[in-house]
């Protein structure tokens, strides 16, 4: 059995949810309630490959919210992100996938060190970030649909904003080494772990993200901001492909712009209807197809009975562990969306 823990996008969102679902009392609770709210199953799922094969997951809410990090709740945080790991544990979940923040919080709190929760030792190894899929898929988007709109990428810019991160650094490795790109723009805050993938990779400017935006032929956002930025949209050259992986959103509102197309980012869509009701909470176009690549990725090392962290720690995912993961999504009939919006 697989699994995946996730959260919603925002207090707002949280609210919203709890009133679609008939949950009237909790859709009035502030901050201070879903801190302290445990981790449940919402739903069951049942997935069938390509193949043929059929397997069973479960869905575990960890009522984790991006404002517990931005207001300094990061005890109630921490503590969202290992009882839904135990909660998955119990449950006899075999290989869980970390979504969204889950494993944002995992790493930058060093949750490794804290395998024990109450009565249960954590086995990391049933645990996966899936952001080798995650990134796998943003590179697909980019090799499929730059050229759709007149971008030559052999000749273009390509920002990458968060490119220091897991999902980022794992992009910049695919840019540089399995696709003609002209130019690569490196974004991100801390100097000294851009200047470590810059000589990673052995090419690469690093510009501020105000410096990089005009320059940029497309975008690829997968920075950990727990609120998205608002963008001016003259700014950007026309045509521009921004991809937004973040999760939330790293782009605020909808641009409408001519020239300025923006594509979900690390968004899989099934060739087979999903047996499940999640995707409708997170407002999927097609909610019975679409999903996050990290979600897919969990399924995936389930149809193979990879019980393995397959995507584990910060900073190490190669091109063969893409490729890898990339011939797994294929064979069982996941494709990345190349819809925009
Ligand atoms: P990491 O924490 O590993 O990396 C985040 C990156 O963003 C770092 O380079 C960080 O560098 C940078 N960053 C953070 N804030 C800013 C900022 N304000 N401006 C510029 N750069 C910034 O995160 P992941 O790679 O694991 O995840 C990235 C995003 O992808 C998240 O939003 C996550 O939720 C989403 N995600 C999406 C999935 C999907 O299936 N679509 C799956 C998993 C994750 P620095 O701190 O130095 O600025």
């Amino acid at each position: 059995m697989f699994g995946l823990i996730g959260h919603l996008t925002s207090l707002e969102h949280a609210q919203s949810v709890a009133r679609e679902l008939g949950y009237p009392e909790y859709a009035d609770q502030g901050l201070d309630f879903w801190c302290a709210a445990p981790p449940q199953i919402v739903d069951t799922i049942r997935v069938t490959s390509i193949t043929g094969q059929e397997i069973e997951g479960r869905y575990v809410e960890s009522c984790f919210l991006p404002e517990m990090l931005a207001n300094r709740r990061i005890k109630a945080a921490i503590r969202k992100i290992l009882n839904a790991m135990a909660h998955a544990q119990k449950a006899g979940i075999n290989i869980t996938a970390l979504g969204g923040f889950s494993s944002i919080v995992f790493e930058n709190f060093n949750l490794g060190q804290m395998s024990r929760v109450r009565n249960v030792t954590l086995e990391f190894e049933r645990f996966t970030t899936g952001n080798t899929h995650t990134a796998y898929i943003i590179c697909r988007q980019v090799e499929a649909v730059a050229p759709r709109l007149g971008i030559d990428l052999a000749k273009a810019t390509i920002a990458v904003c968060g490119a220091t991160g897991d999902i980022g650094s794992a992009v910049c490795r695919w840019l540089n080494t399995q696709m003609d790109v002209a130019e690569l723009l490196l974004v991100a805050r801390d100097q000294e772990r851009l200047t470590a993938l810059q000589a990673e990779l052995g090419r690469g400017k690093i510009l501020g993200l105000d410096e990089a935006l005009p320059l940029a032929d497309v975008i690829i956002w997968v920075a950990s901001m727990p609120k998205g930025i608002e963008l001016n949209p003259d700014r950007l050259r026309q045509p521009c492909l921004l991809i937004d992986g973040g999760y939330p959103k790293n782009l605020a509102g909808q641009i409408q712009h001519p020239g300025i197309h923006v594509l979900k980012g690390g968004i899989v869509e099934h060739s087979l209807d999903i047996d499940w009701h999640i995707m409708d909470i997170v407002k999927m176009d097609i909610p019975a197809r679409q999903l996050f690549a990290c979600f897919a990725e969990s399924m995936l090392l389930e149809f193979e009975k990879w019980y393995t962290n397959f995507s584990w720690g910060r900073n190490q995912i190669t091109v063969e562990k893409m490729q890898q993961i990339g011939q797994l999504s294929v064979k069982h009939g996941f494709r990345p969306l190349l819809t925009l919006n």
